[in-house]
């Protein structure tokens, strides 16, 4: 039998650059894991694509998600649902895979609960008028909702005490870099490796 893929949740802050990072992650080749596309009630913006950047949904159809039990964790995070299709990710572990979350902070302590030996990684910007300058310079956002996400953003850094790693986000081949490390050395823990070893011994 293989073994089971590891669940990779990189979350952090509303506009840390968990978008861009995750995005500069899956652009390189021979990357090992696989993403979990996410669904959102909120409107596509432009050039995102329905199967690709997100599932977009509408709230009744996501609501009916929920009800189903098919939905790993989600988070009403400003007045949009976002949530994590759970058989994606269960098969793709099951399968040996790696898989990687992108997903805001509410939904990453859902997923700790669920999901205790999973991989979590927290992205930290390097300052917070640096985040405020990437919130508003996204371009997409009005006023109210630029300082709503600040506000949100400084209560979701209080919860870094849930995560294994924290990465600053000073550039995004750095911060690639580490996450990528992080993972490798993930993989070569004592605790996971250890019972497969151990059965060696076993073998006469
Ligand atoms: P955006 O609207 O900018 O694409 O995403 C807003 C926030 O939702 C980001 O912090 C993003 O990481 C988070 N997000 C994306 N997908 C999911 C998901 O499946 N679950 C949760 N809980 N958050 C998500």
């Amino acid at each position: 039998m293989h073994e089971k893929g590891l669940l990779i949740v990189l979350s952090g802050p509303s506009g840390v650059g968990k978008g861009t990072v995750r995005k500069a992650i899956f652009s390189q080749p021979d990357l090992d894991f696989k993403y979990s596309i996410s669904m959102t009630t909120r409107t596509p913006r432009e050039g995102e694509v329905d199967g690709v950047d997100y599932f977009f949904k509408t709230r009744e159809e996501f609501e009916l998600l929920i009800e189903q039990g098919k939905l790993l964790e989600y988070a009403e995070f400003v007045g949009n649902y976002y949530g994590t299709p759970v058989d994606y990710v269960q098969e793709t572990l099951d399968s040996g895979k790696d898989v990687f979350l992108e997903i805001e902070v509410q939904g990453a302590r859902q997923v700790r609960e669920k999901f205790p030996d999973g991989l979590f990684i927290f992205l930290m910007p390097p300052s917070l008028s640096e985040l405020k300058n990437r919130i508003v310079t996204r371009g997409t956002e009005t006023e109210e909702i630029i300082n709503n996400r600040l506000n949100v953003a400084k209560e979701e850094i209080e919860m870094m005490h849930l995560y294994d790693y924290v990465v600053e986000n000073d550039q995004i081949e750095l911060a690639c870099e580490r996450i990528k490390a992080i993972v490798v050395a993930e993989h070569c823990r004592r605790e996971r490796l250890e019972p497969k070893y151990l059965k060696m011994l076993e073998v006469k």
